[in-house]
């Protein structure tokens, strides 16, 4: 009988074995017992201090944040460890001495892992990285690294294995590649587009520049016929300019090379100076231009030029898609917290509702019926909006189709 003495003066708790034997006489009466004790508290001290290191040992391995199982050679499940249980929604009754391929549905049969445990890890005793994918049952497609360790316990041959699950970072690289992959794609394809775009102007600058020279006449008086070949080859050329102008901005734009040269500019110096430059136009189309302007917004920090080229590219398309009877176009400016807001508005033949999400995408023109009419190239709203955007403010429009359209948008008053 085990026997336990607690807390002696000399010792604290002592351990003992004992036994008591019964001593028969020669009519087989028992006439004396002996008492024999045997102290164990060496051995005892012993045991409870190997059993709270492997306590301890098991809350190692449990608080692990990677699963790990410990395998005998024949591929059975000694122990695994809590981790290993939440991320393969297994329990312990299904895992625990359990052959590793058998546990659960067999999500674990899986030739890679035979191949690791029955012929890698026997010829060594460590095995590093050794990548797996499959698809889990309950969890879906994993990448895991798995690494393994070929250990001796009570002289039989066990095996460590920890389950290194890369699933996420794995998905993150490919997402990397890919962004690394389309920015350099889209680098390329702006270098490209500004190194042509130079070597286009200059070629359309001399047929421009002799178009105009022939229609001035002073070097010969051209026929009707010759006359309106001239003027059409100066209106393509100067339309091919336009638009390499604006493929050239916009390639700089998103290669990031467009520069703002910020200076102070008044607001209603800015829209006088661009319903100006359409006056003539409009008063050709029957447009009545209006302004309304906020008298608490005057200057902003803004670079003037492109401030201009907004509020002129969208005026231009107010007047281009007017109505034929003519209407009005509107400039409106007001404070609005820390930012100026101007809008353009006109009664032209407005925008379809479907068609709004399209309306800021290069080379997208809405209707190819009216654009033939009108003219353009579809780049001039794209451009628009990524020069707003480069002030830090923002463009949106609201448009009834055939009532009008109010393009309205934001520049911040100090940067
Ligand atoms: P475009 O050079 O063709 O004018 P934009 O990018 O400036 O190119 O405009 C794209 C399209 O948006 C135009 O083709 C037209 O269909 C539509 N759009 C732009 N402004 C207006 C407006 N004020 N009223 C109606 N439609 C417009």
């Amino acid at each position: 009988m085990p026997f336990e003495f607690p807390d002696q003066p000399w010792r604290g708790t002592t351990y003992w074995d004992w036994t008591l034997t019964p001593v028969k006489d020669a009519g087989g009466r028992v006439d004396r017992l002996v008492l024999s004790r045997m102290d164990t508290t060496e051995r005892v001290l012993r045991e409870q201090a190997i059993q709270k290191a492997l306590t301890y040992a098991e809350s190692i391995v449990d608080t692990i944040p990677e699963p790990l199982l410990i395998l005998d050679s024949n591929q059975r499940v000694k122990t695994a460890n809590h981790a290993f249980y939440k991320m393969f929604k297994v329990s312990i009754e299904e895992t625990k001495d359990r052959l590793l391929y058998d546990i659960g549905n067999r999500p674990w049969d899986i030739p890679k892992l035979r191949e690791l445990l029955e012929e890698v890890i026997p010829k060594n005793s460590h095995v590093k990285d050794f990548e797996v994918e499959h698809v889990f049952p309950n969890i879906g497609r994993k990448t895991v690294l798995l690494n393994a360790s070929r250990f001796q316990q009570d002289a039989a041959d066990m095996i460590l294995l920890a389950i290194d699950d890369i699933t996420q970072f794995k998905k993150a690289e490919e997402i990397r590649l890919e962004n690394e992959r389309l920015i350099s794609a889209n680098k390329a394809r702006s270098e490209f587009l500004s190194i042509m775009s130079h070597e286009l102007r200059t070629p359309l600058t001399s047929v421009i520049g002799y178009s105009i020279l022939l229609r001035e006449q002073e070097l010969g008086k051209l026929n009707k016929k010759q006359e309106f070949y001239v003027d059409s080859v100066l209106a393509n050329g100067k339309h091919l300019l336009s638009l390499i102008n604006s493929l050239l901005d916009l390639a700089k734009m998103e290669a990031g090379k467009l520069e703002l040269v910020v200076e102070n500019v008044s607001v209603p110096e800015i829209i006088s100076d661009s319903l100006n430059l359409i006056k003539e136009k409009a008063r050709i189309q029957h447009i009545v231009l209006k302004k309304d302007l906020d008298p608490a917004l005057n200057v902003i920090e803004a670079d003037r030029q492109k401030f201009k080229q907004i509020l002129f590219n969208l005026l231009s398309n107010a007047l281009k898609f007017s109505k034929e009877e003519g209407g009005i176009i509107k400039v409106s400016a007001k404070k609005e917290g820390g930012m100026a807001k101007i809008s353009v508005s006109d009664t032209g033949i407005g925008i379809r509702e479907e068609d709004i999400p399209r309306l800021f995408r290069k080379f997208e023109q809405l209707d190819s019926g009216i654009t033939r009419k009108y003219g353009g190239t579809g780049l001039g709203l794209a451009i628009t909006k990524q020069l707003v955007e480069l002030h830090g403010g923002n463009i949106t429009v609201e448009s009834r189709y055939g009532e009008g359209s109010t393009f309205t948008f934001s520049l911040p008053i100090a940067r």
